[in-house]
């Protein structure tokens, strides 16, 4: 059994300092909303630990995009949210970066679809997250997204499953 709140809380602040690793300029705002009733999970803590972790590095380096088109005046805020409801556990990972552009939206799932250069991405986090969530756990991916005000994703996964 798993605690989403710490997972999320961990993997939050690991793809945070990585990439103040790179770049010791970059400052965002960090909120957390965790349900403190929030069930213990039955999932593959490791699986869902790396969705996290990727869906945390794309919220913080799109806002790292936004401040380098942006400059000073713009602050980056990346937030996570947890909560149950219909015997599921929902987590919601939010940011007010640069946004998923319509013509791409559809794209960003599939396995090497990247928009970021050879060496920063591998365009694999996403189809690899929906296969851990939706294949694996029975759960689900949902997003929601403008571009140049921010993206939010949400992550379902069901509390009594069997995983596969
Ligand atoms: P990678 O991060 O290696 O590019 P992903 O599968 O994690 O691969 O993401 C695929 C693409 O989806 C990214 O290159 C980016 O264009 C887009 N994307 C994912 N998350 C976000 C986000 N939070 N904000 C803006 N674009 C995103
Ligand atoms: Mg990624």
């Amino acid at each position: 059994p798993t605690d989403i709140n710490k997972l999320a809380d961990e993997y939050m602040r690991l793809a945070y300092y990585g990439l103040r690793a790179k770049d010791k300029s970059f400052n965002a705002e960090l909120i957390t909303d965790f349900d403190e009733n929030l069930p213990k999970a039955n999932v593959l803590t490791q699986e869902i630990g790396r969705v996290l972790l990727n869906l945390f590095t794309n919220a913080f380096y799109a806002t790292h995009q936004m401040q380098k088109k942006l400059g000073e005046t713009y602050k980056p805020m990346v937030s996570v949210k947890t909560l149950s409801k219909d015997k599921a556990i929902e987590i919601a990972v939010k940011d007010n970066g640069i946004g998923i552009p319509t013509a791409i939206k559809d794209k960003i799932m599939q396995p090497f679809f990247t928009t970021k250069p050879s060496g920063e991405g591998t365009g694999l986090g996403l189809s690899l997250s929906y296969d851990i969530v939706v294949k694996g756990h029975g759960g689900d991916i949902k997003i929601e997204t403008k571009e140049g005000e921010g993206s939010t994703f949400f992550i379902s996964i069901p509390l009594n499953q069997s995983i596969k």
